[in-house]
């Protein structure tokens, strides 16, 4: 994540900028009434505010010019344009202006402005305010650091993304030429499911036929390591383990089976207690009928 500390001088800059795009639309305006989205648009609707001789509104409807500080995905402005059109009959972009100072920024861009302190504080700002969402005070004594370990432990969880996996892989010759299965079973793992961000966990079971080239037992866990801690769906993260191995142990066939438990379906919707969710992914000479009856039948002891 590349992280872009903005300055006061650059905010003027952005604003300047800002108050260039906008003049068309001041031109036809006497009235100038700007309101910023919470909360970082806040101190955008001050700083537009009196650079164009307007004043900040309180509420939404009676603004017709809106301000943010940044758009990412447009779902924010989306929202503003259903709740303006549904409740005010009034349409962005033809009675209300709206704009940010940062529009749709670039993949990996991380943007920390003035008013927001740190990228770690602004990141703990985040289940901060979940805490409140769902009724609690982040301010009392059990929850104070809450925020800042949910932050460390999604370090954790989501280690993975930081791991290349193409660096596990070191190998070693086959020089006896061992040429059967060799499996590792029961490896633990936790994910986390990329449609919840709740946790899913079980186990893996690797086997593969040797050609030129064995790993050692410790890297195939570390694989799963680097995969699983990431947002996953089981299906992809028993694809990815079988493709490095695929690809960086060229064997002559791979075989991974995972079970798991996800607790978005064992602690919410459906609440299946005990439904266990297996997946495979079959290479090389393990899409033959034997040595896959084999494979399925060892890791299901
Ligand atoms: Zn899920």
């Amino acid at each position: 994540m590349n992280e872009i500390v903005l300055k006061e001088k650059d905010i003027k800059q952005l604003c300047e900028c800002l108050f260039q795009r906008m003049r068309p639309w001041l031109s036809k305006q006497s009235d100038r009434k700007v309101w910023g989205v919470p909360r970082g648009g806040i101190p955008v609707a001050y700083r537009i505010a009196s650079i164009i001789n307007g004043t900040v509104v309180d509420n939404l409807a009676d603004a017709n010019i809106i301000v943010d500080d940044i758009i990412c995905t447009g779902k924010t402005r989306d929202k503003i344009d259903d709740i303006l059109y549904s409740k005010h009959n009034k349409k962005l972009e033809h009675d209300v202006y709206f704009d940010a100072l940062i529009y749709k920024p670039s993949e990996g861009e991380w943007y920390v402005f003035p008013w927001e302190g740190s990228r770690l504080n602004s990141i703990e700002d985040v289940p901060l305010r979940m805490l409140e969402y769902i009724g609690e005070d982040p301010k009392r004594d059990g929850l104070i650091d809450t925020p800042k370990r949910i932050v460390k432990s999604w370090d954790f969880l989501f280690s993975g993304y930081n791991v290349d996996v193409s660096s596990l892989f070191t190998t070693f010759e086959n020089d006896g030429q061992y040429d059967q299965m060799v499996i590792l079973k029961d490896i633990e793992f936790y994910s986390m499911c990329e449609h919840h961000a709740l946790p899913f966990f079980g186990k893996v079971h690797i086997a593969y036929l040797p050609s030129e080239k064995i790993v050692g037992v410790s890297k195939l866990a570390r694989v799963v390591e680097a995969y699983s801690r990431r947002l996953q769906v089981q299906e992809r993260l028993t694809e990815q383990v079988a493709t490095a191995l695929d690809v960086y142990l060229k064997p002559k066939g791979v075989a991974v089976y995972i079970e798991a438990q996800h607790l978005c379906m064992v602690a919410r919707g459906v609440q299946k207690q005990n439904s266990v969710m297996v997946t495979s992914s079959l290479k090389g000479q393990f899409r033959q009928d034997e040595s896959r009856m084999e494979f399925l039948l060892l890791s299901r002891r």
